[in-house]
């Protein structure tokens, strides 16, 4: 336990915890959501115990609490030996992770224009630890740094340079740890090197991106200047027209309200009219409900589209790799999406499909099938752990 890692996730409204041995195994997580608001509760994986909160607990708060009960609980040490922190927006400052000084604090202030929601609550977090834990080493590890390896054809809009000279405007793309992950977890699995391992990585949960990687790194993905674009998600719409801004001003809808039909009311949610959530779309869609069936074919649709526009980044491909809530658990939703890409020569093995894993590692595709296709559960808090140990042992 001395050699523990802790992993700091603060989202818009949650907080995740999760503490590594020095092996990669997990100890402990716990979480707190819904905070700042009356309903705010924490809890650790696997106790039933109550984590006491004070009322409309913030981000500091709950993290200190969390902290405390975890070390009253004995599963975590009073000092870790590093702090891994997730930090959403990385802007063109952080190609990789890095050691958080006074500097990267600042720097990653700064990009919160990018990430309004999200940096602001990451700074919180960081600040919380070096305030519990001033000598222990933290790294911020970003979503955004994978994608800097992008070339300008891939993350430059066809809109005036002005744009991005003056207002940073560019793709950046999201999810890279967990993109990350399936690039190392995929050259892993089909024995090979990262740097000769070339995959297209579709992550699919709430939040949806999908991603080419080439001989290990990320050459082109699918969300943009913020998580909008792209796949549709839980309550996004991915790619629409831009064109409807227009449309619906003229419609007398405002711009802040069609920000958040775009973020919150759109994607599965929209078009379902129901929920955001597929397991349930697929349990409605079964019962005859048309608008929900609706809703996972447009969803698969877009997906297969995307990796059909990914194979244009690629010399060669050595695999497709599902993840996320959805990836890693809806066979229905690989099997529709791969049933558009035959020309391309992807085909699936019915009942690997449905038991991915328990035959071959994850591999789901039938043995006529041109590329290896593999089902492989994310691991981010993993990455982040590994690049704060990483990290924390060059000083
Ligand atoms: P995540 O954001 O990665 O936690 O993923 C959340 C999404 O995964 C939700 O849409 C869930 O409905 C979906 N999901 C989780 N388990 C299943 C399942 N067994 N079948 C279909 N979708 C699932």
């Amino acid at each position: 336990m001395k050699q523990s890692i802790l992993v700091v996730n603060c989202g818009s409204s949650s907080l995740k915890l999760a503490l590594f041995d020095e092996t990669d195994q997990q100890l402990a997580s716990a979480t707190a959501e819904r905070l700042n608001g009356k309903d705010a509760f924490a809890r650790i994986e696997g106790d039933n115990r109550t984590v006491a909160l004070p009322a409309s607990a913030d981000h500091k708060q709950a993290l200190q609490a969390l902290i405390s009960t975890l070390r009253e609980r004995q599963l975590m040490p009073a000092i870790p030996a590093s702090i891994g922190h997730r930090v959403v927006h990385g802007g063109e400052t952080f190609r990789e992770a890095a050691l958080i000084d006074d500097d990267v604090v600042a720097a990653i202030d700064e990009c919160a224009g990018l990430a309004p929601l999200h940096n602001p609550v990451n700074v919180v977090g960081i600040e919380a630890t070096r305030d519990l834990f001033p000598d222990v080493p933290q790294v911020a590890v970003f979503d955004t740094a994978y994608h800097q390896t992008l070339a300008p054809r891939a993350y430059l809009y066809a809109v005036p340079q002005a744009f991005y000279h003056d207002w940073s405007v560019r793709r950046y793309g999201f999810h890279g740890t967990s993109h990350f992950f399936m690039a190392n977890e995929a050259a892993r699995r089909l024995g090979k090197t990262l740097a000769t391992t070339s995959i297209i990585s579709a992550h699919l949960g709430n939040g949806c991106s999908i991603t080419a990687i080439r001989d290990g790194l990320s050459v082109d993905t699918s969300m943009g200047l913020t998580p909008l674009e792209g796949l549709v998600m839980g309550t996004r719409s991915g790619d629409i027209d831009p064109g409807l801004f227009d449309y619906l001003a003229s419609r007398g809808i405002p711009l802040a309200e069609v920000h958040k039909i775009l973020n919150h009311k759109s994607g599965l949610l929209g078009i379902s009219g129901q929920t955001n959530d597929m397991r349930a779309l697929c349990e409605l869609a079964d019962h005859g409900h048309e608008p929900s069936a609706l809703a996972i074919e447009i969803f698969c649709f877009r997906l297969a589209k995307y990796v059909g526009a990914m194979m244009a980044s690629l010399r060669h491909l050595d695999a497709l790799v599902f993840t996320g809530g959805i990836g890693e658990n809806s066979d229905r939703v690989r099997e529709k999406t791969l049933e558009h890409l035959g020309l391309l020569g992807f085909t699936i093995d019915p009942d690997m499909n449905e038991h991915h894993g328990r035959y071959s590692d994850g591999r789901i595709d039938h043995a006529d099938s041109r590329f290896p296709v593999l089902v492989i559960p994310t691991n981010e808090e993993l990455v982040i752990a590994r690049e704060a140990r990483r990290l924390a042992a060059t000083l």
